[in-house]
């Protein structure tokens, strides 16, 4: 398939965007947390896969290959961020363009995977990460649950399998801690030293209150015993699977007939998109874009 895409055969260049497309959407999904550009960032991923198969080495490295760009695509997307093209996470204008504010990417994976207790928690938690250390989580997450090896982790990273494995590693304790937050915040009694300490918190998740609310919860009698019983992470994302494309995106980048073969699944399951008129209208005129585009 990868050589016949290669050749530039249409129907294999679609095959295998069909096949990758939910790998590439886990892990920008997961490391922009459902920010409005994700779509974005997918499709614009999967075109550069596709004008860049001349320059792949072998069939053999392509997932590496694939993943690496997608990590490219996310830090071109910060350094866009970063410069005011985009505007940052929670701001207005991100407001009117989110279409579903309260599906973000943690909401899907917990809904669509089907997720509870610990398994929940972790993933609550990822939305409490730094931003990179979030970019790494999305592809650590995918080794843990099978779908990515270690070596294409490393790769995608463009750091040594070693220095992989030092960032894994602080990574994992950023979590842990996060979790801790996750539980100390739905504790049922809540804790009233806790509560008091949140009253002038705005609900949303950052690198500040995180360290506020493990602070608390290292010194707090109520609080403390939200450290034990952590299961490791790894341990819980075992087999997880992926977060199915939702209808809109696979609309987006795939030929309609591969669209309900595809992800039969994800066009079920997405109740809250594609619905409207005005959105498969959009994703009409995006995919008609983005197939010129593929052409040239
Ligand atoms: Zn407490």
């Amino acid at each position: 398939m990868i050589r016949a895409a290669q050749d530039g055969n249409q129907q294999a260049q679609d095959a295998l965007v069909a096949e990758y497309l939910p790998l590439v959407y886990n892990i920008v999904g997961r490391a922009l947390n459902g920010h409005a550009d994700v779509d974005d960032v997918v499709q614009e991923t999967m075109l550069r896969v596709l004008g860049g198969l001349d320059g792949l080495r072998g069939p053999e490295t392509f997932r590496s290959w694939l993943v690496a760009i997608t990590m490219n695509q996310i830090r071109g997307h910060w350094r866009e961020r970063a410069s005011g093209a985009i505007p940052a996470g929670g701001g207005l204008a991100d407001a009117y363009d989110v279409v579903d504010p309260g599906a973000d990417f943690v909401d899907l994976t917990i809904t669509r995977l089907g997720l509870s207790g610990q398994r929940r928690e972790t993933a609550e938690a990822t939305r409490w990460l730094d931003e990179d250390d979030r970019a790494l989580l999305s592809l650590w997450w995918l080794e843990s649950a099978g779908e990515l090896t270690r070596a294409e982790v490393a790769e995608a990273l463009e750091l040594s399998p070693q220095h992989a494995a030092v960032r894994v590693q602080r990574m994992k304790a950023q979590l842990e801690t996060a979790r801790v937050v996750v539980r100390a915040l739905s504790a049922n009694p809540p804790c009233g030293g806790l509560r008091q300490i949140t009253a002038g918190w705005d609900g949303v998740p950052s690198a500040l209150w995180r360290k506020r609310l493990a602070r608390h919860a290292r010194g707090c009698s109520v609080c403390e015993g939200h450290w034990s019983n952590l299961v490791p992470a790894e341990g819980l994302l075992v087999g997880l699977g992926l977060v199915p494309v939702g209808a809109v995106l696979a609309g987006l980048v795939l030929p309609p007939d591969l669209v309900e073969v595809g992800s039969a699944s994800a066009v079920s399951g997405a109740s809250g998109d594609g619905s409207s008129g005005q959105v498969s209208a959009r994703a009409q005129a995006r995919r008609d874009r983005a197939r010129r585009r593929r052409r040239t």
